[in-house]
């Protein structure tokens, strides 16, 4: 039996925390099994760092900034292995490096490519328990990288995958996936199961409980996980490819505060405009998400849309320095905005889920500014400050709650 089993940043955020992770591998361990343990920075550490890095810089290098971060995760395997030691229990820390974790080249975003299993392998038949630095990677000019905020999940499931493991048991500091924030919907339910297309969506629309990576690596290799409590014993929940539901119509509410939203305003309404604006988007490697456009009126029309709050500022730069190729009149941007979602496969085969959310948001007297849809979920966008009481009244409406 190997078991993959990955501690978030809360999970192992003091000493007395990390010995109470010890002391779960080491169960484990002791009933024979190969155990694999993924750790991420010891609690705000990866912030911190990040804070630091601006004391000295506004634009910190990436590469740079790479480097500094994954300090953070090392400092939590080699501390996870000396207590370990001190159990009497032989264990080795290993970093991104030592294992051979290979990633694309670009610096705080790099994808996980491929995992030299050799390192590992011959640790564990030694015996000993194999403890690997989460987020982390090495491109091709040996440099370290990171896989994107929250990444450690991801690193934790490639190696499920690469190691061909019995188990991958993501432990963090919630009971499992709930049916939307816990710490923002109090009402909110723990789920036993969900399938990994609900899970992305989730996971991709804000339900920060898993890195969206992982959850696309998971069912790509068929990596069943457990994500589950590091401070109790509570079962968890499972995601995997087929799910009972519960009969429900929807599995979750998510919220994103991190979406800003631009507009471009009086373009010229012709052909070749849209493609136009997002090509010089795409260029500077702006990730577009909801896109709207307005109705053509006096040979003009407008053209909104989000993007991260990170992506934000190269948007607009963007924009600016191609005025003349995009002849628009103005642009406007408001970062206080935020997405609501609903996702549900039940929502495939029944009409009037949407009507159902936008009820439940006119009740609450909250405006919308954007809708999309897909298959499996209706995102809307509106201020930030309606948020929280947004994602309440939704999950409420739905039936959701406990
Ligand atoms: P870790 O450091 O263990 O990776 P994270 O902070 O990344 O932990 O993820 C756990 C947090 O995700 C929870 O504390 C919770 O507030 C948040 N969260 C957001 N959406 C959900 C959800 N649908 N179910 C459970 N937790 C959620
Ligand atoms: N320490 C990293 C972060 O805070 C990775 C992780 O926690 O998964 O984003
Ligand atoms: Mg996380």
């Amino acid at each position: 039996m190997l078991v993959v089993k990955k501690f978030g940043g809360t999970s192992v955020g003091s000493p007395e925390r990390i010995l109470n992770v010890a002391r779960r591998c080491v169960e484990d361990y002791r009933k024979g099994y190969d155990v694999v343990v993924v750790l991420s920075a010891m609690g705000k550490t990866t912030d911190e760092l990040i804070k630091l890095a601006h004391t000295v810089n506004n634009r910190p290098p990436k590469r740079e900034l790479d480097m500094l971060m994954t300090t953070g995760e090392q400092v939590s395997v080699a501390m996870m292995a000396i207590a370990m030691d001190a159990m009497g229990v032989r264990a080795v820390s290993l970093n991104a490096f030592q294992v051979a974790m290979h990633t694309t080249s670009k610096y705080g975003s790099a994808r996980l490519k491929r995992i030299d299993t050799d390192r590992i392998m011959h640790e564990l038949e030694d015996r000993k328990i194999v403890l690997v630095t989460g987020f982390q990677g090495v491109n091709k000019y040996d440099d370290l990288t990171t896989l994107g905020r929250g990444g450690s999940d991801t690193t934790a499931v490639a190696l499920a995958a690469a190691l061909h493991a019995d188990a991958c048991e993501i432990y963090t500091d919630v009971d499992g996936v709930y049916t939307a924030d816990p710490r923002h919907v109090p009402t909110a339910r723990k789920l036993k199961e969900i399938t990994y297309d609900e899970m992305l969506e989730l996971a991709t629309l804000g339900a920060g409980v898993l890195h969206n990576r992982s959850v696309e690596m998971a069912k790509k290799y068929g990596v069943v996980l457990v994500v589950r409590s590091s401070l109790n014993l509570s079962e968890g929940t499972v995601v995997k490819e087929n799910a009972k539901m519960e009969r429900m119509l929807i599995s979750g509410v998510a919220v994103d505060k991190d979406a800003d939203r631009i507009s471009v305003i009086g373009l010229k309404d012709q052909p070749g405009v849209a493609f136009r604006l997002f090509d010089v988007l795409a260029k500077a490697n702006v990730n577009v998400d909801m896109i709207l456009q307005s109705i053509g009126r006096d040979g003009t029309k407008d053209i909104s849309f989000t993007c991260s709050n990170g992506d934000m500022d190269d948007a607009v730069r963007a924009i600016e320095a191609n005025r003349e190729r995009l002849q628009y009149k103005e642009i406007n941007f408001n970062e206080d905005v935020a997405k609501v979602s609903i996702v549900g496969a039940g929502m495939m085969t029944n009409p009037g889920v949407a009507a159902k959310m936008f009820e439940a948001l006119y009740n609450e007297d909250i405006n919308i500014n954007m809708i999309s849809t897909s298959e499996i979920r209706v995102t809307v966008l509106i201020d930030e400050k309606d948020a929280d009481r947004a994602a309440n009244a939704v999950h409420d409406a739905f039936g959701l709650a406990e």
